[in-house]
């Protein structure tokens, strides 16, 4: 199944003409996407993995249905909504330690504003972006006016600057994350932070499982890096990186469960979809997919935390510095 390609209209961001062939991910879910398969393909140079040709957007208008996000505010059922709160809190910690209120973080793809809300309670000023009017119905609303609805690159931003930004779990969807990315450099302060997370295409998760890994989610997930991939990428957008760390408590237990499902279930993510309360699953299927997940928890929670602990956790958090336009090394 590997093979080399060479793409006639595609040219890798870092100059690279040449990809290799990674897998074909069948994919299942609403009518339009079924029975369509999508390929992966990893740079030959820069290690970036991404689908080729990439989705349509019809198929991603589908794929972004409102149960994607949810019908509610939160996207996930009770217990699950209130452990996600957790996490935004874990996420404020962390830009705390880089940025002092009332300096100013601007989150990309904000979703209910769970985040942003944090970091107001803190005493930061607070800006967010989201992609659609209905996307952004669920963020709350004293936190309304502090939103842009639209794409990164289409907001008029004139002279605003940040002295931090964030994408959680966003860059990995960005139907151009290389110009994103030099956008998010002309936006930040001189100095400022950027932080990251996505999933980790240079994980054990993503190497044991291949076509079954959870967090490829297709056909959302259009680019694909890992801590080395992202690093160079980084560097040559002139950023320093700060730190990196593969551990997730969020993402990395339920991403081995999910993948270890998806081998023997051709309903792809289908515990997933349980969880967040899809109304369309029979109500014992739903019962039988918690069961299999309780089961397999403990040892998720082992392998996650092992291979966090080697730098091959399943997603990644990265920080990294905005360098003086002058200290380009390039
Ligand atoms: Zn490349």
């Amino acid at each position: 199944m590997v093979k080399n390609s060479h793409f006639s209209d595609w040219s890798c961001w870092c100059g690279s003409t040449t990809a290799t062939h990674a897998y074909r991910v069948p994919i299942t879910g609403t009518s339009q996407i079924d029975q369509q398969a999508l390929n992966v393909y990893c740079c030959d140079t820069c290690g970036v993995f991404f689908l080729n040709p990439q989705p349509s957007p019809p198929m991603l208008a589908d794929a972004y249905n409102q149960e994607y996000y949810g019908t509610d505010k939160k996207k996930f059922i009770g217990p699950i909504a209130s452990l996600v709160g957790q996490f935004q809190q874990g996420r404020a910690k962390l830009v705390s330690q880089y940025l002092a209120p009332p300096q100013s973080i601007l989150d990309i793809g904000c979703g209910n504003g769970g985040f942003l809300q944090q970091m107001l309670q803190r005493g930061y000023s607070v800006t967010g972006t989201e992609l659609s009017p209905d996307s952004a119905d669920r963020v709350d609303t004293e936190l309304r006016p502090h939103v842009y609805i639209g794409d990164l690159l289409n907001i008029d931003w004139q002279d605003r600057r940040y002295d931090a930004i964030s994408l959680w779990h966003v860059f990995e969807h960005l139907s151009q994350p290389f110009r994103t990315l030099e956008k998010i450099y002309d936006l930040l302060k001189p100095g400022g932070y950027a932080f990251f997370s996505m999933p980790n295409h240079e994980s054990t998760q993503a190497q044991n499982f291949g076509p079954h890994w959870f967090h490829l989610d297709p056909p959302r997930h259009l680019f694909g890096f890992g801590p080395n991939s992202f690093t160079k990428l980084l560097k040559q957008t002139n950023f320093t990186v700060k730190k990196t760390s593969t551990w997730s408590f969020e993402q990395n237990p339920y991403g081995q469960i999910q993948s270890q499902l998806n081998i023997n279930n051709p309903q792809r993510d289908r515990a997933y979809r349980s969880i967040k309360g899809d109304p369309s699953l029979a109500r014992h299927t739903r019962f039988a997919d918690y069961a299999k997940v309780a089961l397999l928890t403990p040892y998720a929670l082992i392998k996650s935390a092992i291979e966090s602990y080697h730098n091959r956790g399943a997603t990644f958090t990265l920080v990294a510095q905005k360098n003086h336009p002058e200290n380009h090394s390039e």
